[in-house]
């Protein structure tokens, strides 16, 4: 599949969470569930095959946290190539034919000098090893997400485009205020798609923290702010844990209505984020299909 040019025909359905479905299906003893590409491959693997029975056109491997500075700060440096390789493995091993691998990047989870103790260069001489691996394990895709700096964001940018030729995706992660949105950094969505064009990007996109119906006018704001085709992938509401179950606000109906909502607003592709599941994914494929 073209991901650019079957864009152009319908809505491009993503997937949803991979994160909080694995932790909270108890399998996660720690905050690292990539570390279940090794120790359980076969409940990764199952999600992947989950997201796309449901309908995802693109699942995303579960390597959000494997960017070097953050295995290391686990004690998991060893570990990155053979983690974020299996990561690909078993998301392939998922994929029907026609549908894509995106080879999940996120955050490095440190911040950038002078706030924090990492210089740009190192930050981006990280970004490009993992996406090193990403590019050489057979990803279609890179879907770099959650991105509340864009100075992060760039850097991120700017290695993989160093690691290799590769369709590519950078999302950003906004806070609604009174005075619009912005990034926990506080730069708005003009300034983010601007730069971000500017380094190449292919797609935009915008995910985590906002709810489904927040969600919708972000869409319009990102689609008025940039030509490049807009992923957005909004949380299932806030989190709410009762007697140490947590469950987030958001029905799968209530989210695939606002999915529409949100196509309707300028999205070209639409999937989820924390708190989704593939009962949301299965939810907004039949509402997409109805239309
Ligand atoms: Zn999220």
């Amino acid at each position: 599949m073209n991901l650019l040019e079957k864009l152009k025909e319908r809505t491009i359905l993503f997937d949803g969470a991979i994160g909080t479905v694995l932790m909270e299906s108890g399998h996660v003893a720690s905050r690292s569930p990539i570390l279940l590409n090794s120790q359980q491959p076969d409940i990764v693997a199952d999600l992947h095959r989950q997201y796309y029975d449901a309908g995802s056109d693109v699942a995303a491997s579960n390597t959000f946290g494997g960017n070097p500075v953050k295995l290391a700060a686990e004690g998991l440096e060893q570990q990155m190539e053979s983690l974020n390789r299996a990561g690909v493995r078993l998301t392939r091993a998922a994929c029907p034919a026609g549908r894509l691998v995106a080879g999940d990047m996120g955050p490095c989870g440190k911040m950038l000098e002078p706030l924090g103790d990492i210089s740009l260069e190192e930050m981006q001489y990280n970004f490009f090893r993992q996406a090193g691996v990403l590019i050489d394990a057979g990803v279609d895709l890179i879907a770099i997400e959650t991105m509340y700096s864009l100075q992060e964001a760039l850097a991120a940018v700017h290695g993989v485009r160093q690691a290799g030729d590769i369709l590519l995706l950078a999302s950003m992660t906004f806070n609604q205020t009174p005075n619009g949105f912005f990034t926990m950094m506080g730069e708005d969505i003009a300034r983010c798609t601007s730069a971000l064009e500017a380094a190449g990007v292919d797609m935009i996109g915008a995910n985590c923290t906002l709810n489904s119906a927040h969600s919708v006018g972000l869409t319009t704001k990102l689609r008025a702010a940039t030509v490049k085709p807009i992923l957005i992938q909004p949380n299932a509401g806030q989190p709410v844990t009762r007697r140490g179950v947590t469950r987030y606000e958001q029905s799968p109906a209530e989210f695939a209505a606002d999915a529409i909502r949100i196509k309707d607003a300028g999205a070209d592709m639409i999937g989820g984020c924390c708190g989704t599941t593939p009962e949301f994914i299965r939810e907004v494929a039949v509402m997409l299909a109805g239309e």
